[in-house]
């Protein structure tokens, strides 16, 4: 196995993430990092989520950086501000004793101006929405002429989420001349190679697992309960797992809100977080979950792409995605770092024929769990330490915090 210290990178960026605790290199760094710093080519990296992409393009990418150059040399788009503002912040810890370096995030749903005036520093490097960015470009006031590197993050969520026309129109715009081109995506479908067909030239294609696959890590698990039990079951299978640190995802933005509402009312430690949610409030809900004062956030998939919150114990699909990739998506949340995970899927009879359809595609097979009686004994929730059945209405003193986020839930300035 490869050591951090043999690829040949800045001191200064090995001292950073040795103080991040990085030891050795995950395998998708292993292989992208020596081809990345070699020299400038572009590049397919085919890897699910929390497999280490962001160190692998972003090492290199921190390596080649002239810091004492100030202008845009490398552009990195990404679907969510969330998945935005953390890929900014882990370049930021990457670069920590490269102070020279600049990293400045672009996103929807804040003021452009403010974010102009960021631009103004001459960041080395922005980090980016599609939509923000591409109304950037059209108001012309940064300079992207000298963008040597640009990543697509996500690719495939981001076509998924509707960014096809703000992608290829970037990508238009940017230099052609000594540019190179580099993408990670979890899944290939058609409209990603159409983009590696038209913008990248002979590019290095590394895989980290096998294409579409489920993280290794992952035990996939369903209960099968009429439709109209859905939520009794997902409150019995809290109880049983009273060390939970989960994500539990529905469908839409209302189902989200009026389960998260529901489990609030019953007393669990759970909040909402999805697209009418202001940014302010979003970024509340995520720095509790963060700091695990929150349990359980209950979430849709746009709003939860790109989280990376570590030891996730529990996935919970409270419906199953339309999308079988997104299952993929969903299930990458846990079992990252070497850490097992679960993934727990409350389906009906009909949606039997689904789960043989996903188990082919992350080539596991699901196992088939009996659903908790409601008549053993319910240990006690985590940091609740009350005794069982001490009931609170209005959610109990801990979580008023996230009722105060629930008052203003609509408030219609964000984005996706
Ligand atoms: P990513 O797929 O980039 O979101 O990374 C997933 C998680 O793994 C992040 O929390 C990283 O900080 C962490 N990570 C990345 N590389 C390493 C490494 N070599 N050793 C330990 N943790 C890592």
């Amino acid at each position: 196995m490869s050591q951090f210290t043999d690829f040949g990178l800045n001191p200064a960026l090995l001292k950073a993430i040795k103080e991040l605790g990085f030891e050795n290199p995950m395998p998708i760094q292993e292989k992208t990092i020596p081809v990345l710093l070699e020299k400038d080519v572009d590049f397919v990296g085919l890897a699910q989520t929390g497999t280490g992409k962001t160190a692998a393009f972003g090492l290199p990418l921190l390596n080649k950086i002239d810091e004492t150059q100030r202008c845009v040399q490398a552009l990195i788009l990404c679907p969510t501000r969330e998945l935005c503002m953390q890929i900014t912040r882990d370049l930021r810890n990457y670069a920590k004793y490269i102070p020279e370096i600049l990293i400045v995030p672009v996103y929807g749903g804040a003021s452009i101006e403010v974010q102009f005036k960021d631009l103004a520093k001459k960041p080395q490097i922005i980090v980016a929405t599609p939509g923000r960015l591409r109304d950037m470009i059209r108001r012309n006031r940064v300079d992207f002429s000298n963008v040597k590197t640009m990543i697509l993050d996500e690719a495939d969520e981001m076509l998924n989420m509707g960014f096809q026309e703000e992608v290829d129109d970037i990508l238009e715009y940017m230099p052609k001349e000594g540019r190179h081109t580099m993408l990670f995506s979890a899944t290939m479908p058609k409209e990603v190679e159409a983009i590696l067909n038209k913008y990248m030239t002979d590019p290095v294609k590394v895989a980290v697992g096998e294409r579409n696959s489920g993280t290794a890590n992952v035990d996939h698990i369903y209960y099968m309960m009429a439709a109209k039990d859905r939520y009794m079951v997902l409150k019995r299978i809290i109880d049983y797992t009273p060390a939970i640190y989960g994500i539990i995802f529905c469908r839409t933005k209302l189902e989200t809100q009026e389960i998260a509402d529901n489990l609030i009312q019953d007393g669990y430690n759970a909040a909402a977080l999805h697209g009418d949610l202001s940014q302010a409030m979003r970024d509340n809900v995520m720095d509790h979950f963060r700091k695990r004062s929150l349990q359980l956030l209950v979430a849709t998939d746009v709003a939860a792409r790109g989280i990376d919150v570590k030891e996730l114990t529990h996935i919970i699909n409270y419906n199953l995605p339309d999308d079988i990739e997104t299952y993929v998506h969903r299930s990458g949340r846990t079992g990252r770092a070497d850490k097992r995970g679960i993934c727990l899927s409350l389906i009906n009879l009909r949606e039997k024929s689904k789960i043989k359809r996903i188990e082919k595609i992350v080539g596991r097979p699901f196992e088939k769990a009996m659903i908790p009686t409601g008549f053993a004994r319910h240990p006690p929730q985590v940091g609740v330490d009350e005794p069982r059945g001490t009931h609170h209405p209005h959610g109990g003193p801990q979580l008023q915090p996230f009722l105060g986020l629930l008052q203003g839930r609509y408030r219609p300035e964000c984005q996706r």
